[in-house]
């Protein structure tokens, strides 16, 4: 597959702050690629440098086999653009900015096609500033799709969202994909990028300090299963073969293992045997979210110092 987006060392200080320190990744024509990183990792600041609204201090981007530094027109005209912040006309209509931004590009997507893509077709001839938060966002989506590009960057689009309207943008995500389209966005929230990559680049502190699948990421296939349960007063003492890898904690007992199925037969089979209920069993696989953690060292949402 060849590659939308090319990084090598990539490098950006702003003065004394080093905010990107050497990352390097490709991102495959037609996949979604997620930036997963805490506030301040330097998400944002790659993103723009892959832009061409930031220049970078040292390093090589290639965008579309173009230099985005340059500033071309015809590289501008290939990429769609959702920053973090909007800034659509209030006074317009849906179907008014949208066609607005198209007028820019020599090769416009069909209005009622890109406001279908967002699902803003009840609220085509509703003004931007009666639409909710939400709907903004699905427009601004609408405005980087106006120009029918092939590359798509969306920074951090579902921030503030509530549990309905992320899921409803997860779905223009989709849509989009489904279409041939590159995405590289960038989140700190771990479903997303669970829900919606192919590749993820956990980013903290400037550096990448992961990469893979939402599958593989951290190791987290190969990873230990953990076996959680508590045990009723007098159930008396586990058979050996557990006992030697079983600790306690405050809730009851926990086993990490990487056979679970042998684990699970011995704690089932002795407790059936002796008649005793096993409380609370739980069975899990370290989350995303659980990896990222440890990766970052549990800084979700802390500010680079
Ligand atoms: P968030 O999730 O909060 O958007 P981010 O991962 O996108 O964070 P960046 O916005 O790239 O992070 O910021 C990386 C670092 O660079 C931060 O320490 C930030 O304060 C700093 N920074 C970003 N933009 C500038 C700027 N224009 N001038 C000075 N420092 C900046």
């Amino acid at each position: 597959m060849a590659a939308a987006i090319v990084i090598k060392d990539l490098r950006k200080s702003y003065g004394e702050v080093e905010a990107v320190r050497g990352i390097s990744f490709d991102v495959s024509e037609g996949e979604v690629f997620a930036l997963l990183g805490p506030n301040g990792a330097g998400k944002t600041t790659t993103v723009e440098i892959c832009e061409g609204f930031r220049e970078r201090s040292a390093g090589h981007v290639s965008v579309l086999g173009h230099d985005p530094a340059k500033g071309e027109r015809s590289l501008k005209s290939r990429m769609g653009v959702v920053l973090q912040t909007t800034g659509v006309d209030v006074y317009l209509t849906v179907a008014e900015t949208i066609e607005l931004y198209q007028q820019a590009y020599p090769k416009p997507r069909r209005l009622d096609e890109v406001i279908e893509l967002v699902g803003l077709q009840e609220k085509r001839n509703t003004r931007v500033g009666k639409l909710s938060g939400g709907q903004v966002r699905r427009l601004d989506v609408g405005v980087a799709l106006a120009g029918d590009p092939e590359l798509l960057f969306l920074d951090e689009p579902t921030t503030g969202f509530d549990p309905a309207a992320r899921r409803g943008a997860w779905d223009v995500i989709r849509n989009l994909k489904a279409l041939g389209k590159t995405i590289l966005l960038t989140t700190h929230y771990m479903d997303e990028a669970q829900n919606l990559a192919d590749d993820v680049a956990i980013i903290a502190r400037g550096e990448i300090v992961a990469r893979g699948t939402p599958a593989t990421l951290g190791g987290r296939d190969t990873a230990a299963t953990v076996v959680r349960f508590r045990l009723p007063e007098g159930a008396g003492e586990l058979p050996d073969s557990l006992k030697s890898i079983a600790t306690a904690t405050e809730g009851g007992v926990q086993i990490a293992t990487e056979d679970p199925t042998r684990a699970l037969h011995e704690l089932t089979g002795w407790a059936l045997q002796r008649g005793v209920q096993i409380d609370a069993l739980e069975v899990t696989r370290p989350s995303l979210e659980d990896v990222y953690l440890e990766i970052t060292g549990g800084e979700a949402g802390a500010e680079q110092a």
